[in-house]
């Protein structure tokens, strides 16, 4: 089964493509972030402990984002695979994912990153906070989570290439042909998985 990652930056559209993608390879597109926002506004234990890092643009700690994770990959629907969107985030995140998947016997088939420059990300950002209302798509807390995103998430992303596993997709352009490219660029690898440079 497949077990797969996307990566991008805010406002990359990497939600959008998740939910696609996943249908595609027919398993459950898990989002770290509507999981903790769906917690914030149902104002569950774990939503009011979330809420004030997602308000401002800050990553939650990792102790609670593992722990939810966890939990959601034993739910039934996810033991055959899963496309994970949003997580892991830090370099802490990547190594207990690791140990989940270890403990389960198994392993991260393929990581997808959505590349997009910076300019395009903000001018997106600006039009999700007209037609969404998102609390954290200011331009202050924009701008923190892009900067989280280049200090820390690009740790991530090379660890992933350095396994050999890094699928990256140019995030500019038609929403319906970057879902195409990145299905075909992920089965293309599947079928024959580059070796670690
Ligand atoms: P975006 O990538 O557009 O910033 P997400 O929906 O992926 O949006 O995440 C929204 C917020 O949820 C993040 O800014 C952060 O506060 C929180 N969050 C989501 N995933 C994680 C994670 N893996 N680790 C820590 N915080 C997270």
């Amino acid at each position: 089964m497949t077990r797969l990652l996307i990566i991008g930056p805010p406002g990359s559209g990497k939600g959008t493509q998740a939910g696609q993608i996943a249908r595609h390879f027919g398993v459950p597109a898990v989002s770290t972030g509507d999981i903790f926002r769906n917690n914030v506004s149902r104002q569950t234990e774990l939503g009011n402990q979330a809420a004030r890092y997602l308000d401002g643009g800050h990553f939650v700690p990792d102790h609670l984002t593992n722990a939810l994770v966890k939990d959601r990959l034993l739910d039934s629907d996810a033991l055959q695979g899963f496309l994970l969107d949003g997580y892991p985030r830090t370099a802490q995140q990547s190594a207990e994912l690791d140990a989940m998947l270890a403990a389960q016997g198994h392993a991260l088939d393929a990581v997808i990153e959505l590349q997009a420059p910076d300019a395009e990300l903000e001018e997106r950002m600006h039009r999700r906070a007209l037609d969404q209302g998102r609390t954290d798509d200011t331009i202050d807390v924009f701008r923190r989570r892009l900067d989280l995103y280049h200090r820390q998430t690009h740790e991530v992303v090379s660890v992933y290439a350095g396994r050999g596993i890094l699928v990256s997709v140019n995030g500019s352009g038609d929403p319906g042909a970057i879902t195409g490219l990145a299905i075909a660029a992920v089965e293309q690898f599947l079928k024959a998985p580059r070796s670690p440079s």
